[in-house]
């Protein structure tokens, strides 16, 4: 190892004793799995997060993500690590293998995510965007939209997001003006609105984004009873080609702790072109969504596991240059 960022036999303990992750594999659903497969996984994860996620890691916060010209750039390398999850089945790590996951178990994907905190925390929240954005379609999405979105989403192509808050709605999502008009096209609303702070909304590492954007049906009921969740994306799929959909990104904010992924606000629909594919049925978005925010409370959680171990490991010159001048 490199840089040691975490303990191996640490993790080892809580998987294997703690946890017994080996009598996971004797349930029928995890049957593709054995005591040797999980250790296998854990070590990819281990070479991806020695190989790319640590090494940038200083880099990526002193060279934060940048707007210019309407467009978001971010470090080069974090396409490799996108690339390497998706190739590696760790992005959909989660998922059924019926839509194209690997069905592992959530306490090995856990491991996993745990070593990419530890090694590089800027650079989880892209993949993990993408695997609760993925979900959403899978658990609530019509076939057409799981056959076009979820393949390349799992295999880093393509970016996911979540869209929820707006410049006047956080907290109160009940207040959020983002609409949704129908077209002739059932399922299909030109959308228009701004969303904020969207973690991994723009960037210059994957094909496309989709945003998993919350918005109001023309003549929905008042407050959250009437939010309905729509598939969004950079560009949308037409006859083979990627087709400019309207949503442009209008800024960043970057974060203290994870200056490398780029907080984006954005506007769809200026030019009225636009689309949304509904997710789900209508006005049922928010408590669709809530699975994602639950995932991204647990890997909140995570974070802070992740950051105390690398902070623990941290070579004291390391933090002592970081605190130099600072008195
Ligand atoms: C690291 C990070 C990543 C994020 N990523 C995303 C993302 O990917 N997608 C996305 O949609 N959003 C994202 N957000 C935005 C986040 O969801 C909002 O910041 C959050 O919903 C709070 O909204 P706000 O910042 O407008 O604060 P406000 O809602 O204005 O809240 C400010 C303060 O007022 C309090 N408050 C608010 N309402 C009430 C009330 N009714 N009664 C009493 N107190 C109240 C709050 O508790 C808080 O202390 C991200 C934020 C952060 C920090």
């Amino acid at each position: 190892m490199a840089k040691q960022y975490f303990s191996r036999r640490n993790l080892n303990f809580m998987l294997k004793e703690v946890f017994h992750a080996d009598d996971v594999t004797t349930h029928p659903y995890f049957s593709h799995l054995d005591a040797e497969a999980i250790d296998m996984i854990v070590d990819a994860a281990v070479q991806i997060a020695d190989n790319i996620a640590a090494p940038i890691a200083e880099e990526m916060d002193r060279k934060q993500a940048e707007y210019e010209n309407g467009g978001v750039t971010v470090h080069p390398r974090v396409k490799d690590y996108i690339k390497g999850l998706g190739d590696l089945g760790m992005i959909g790590a989660g998922a059924p293998m019926e839509v194209g996951g690997s069905q592992l178990p959530e306490l090995v994907n856990s491991a996993a995510g745990f070593i990419f905190g530890a090694a590089n925390n800027a650079i989880t929240s892209y993949v993990g965007l993408t695997a609760g954005a993925a979900r959403l379609i899978v658990s609530f999405g019509t076939e057409e939209l799981k056959a076009t979105y979820v393949t390349p989403m799992y295999e880093g192509r393509w970016q996911g997001t979540m869209c929820l808050t707006e410049p006047q709605a956080g907290s109160s999502l009940h207040y959020i003006t983002s609409s949704a008009t129908p077209t002739a096209q059932e399922g299909v609303y030109k959308i228009k609105g701004q969303k904020i702070y969207i973690t991994c909304g723009d960037h210059d590492q994957t094909e496309n984004v989709v945003h998993l954007y919350l918005a109001k049906i023309d003549g929905a009921p008042a407050g959250t009873k009437g939010i309905s969740l729509f598939v969004v994306p950079k560009f949308r799929p037409e006859n083979g080609q990627l087709v400019d959909n309207d949503v442009k990104t209008i800024g960043i904010y970057h974060k203290m702790g994870q200056k490398g992924a780029p907080a984006a606000h954005i506007q769809a629909g200026s030019d009225d072109n636009c689309f949304g594919y509904l997710v789900g049925q209508a006005h049922q978005g928010l408590s669709y969504m809530f699975q994602m925010m639950n995932e991204a409370r647990l890997g909140v959680g995570m974070t802070g596991a992740s950051i105390a171990s690398a902070a623990y490991y941290a070579p004291s010159s390391t933090l002592r240059s970081a605190h130099k001048g600072k008195g």
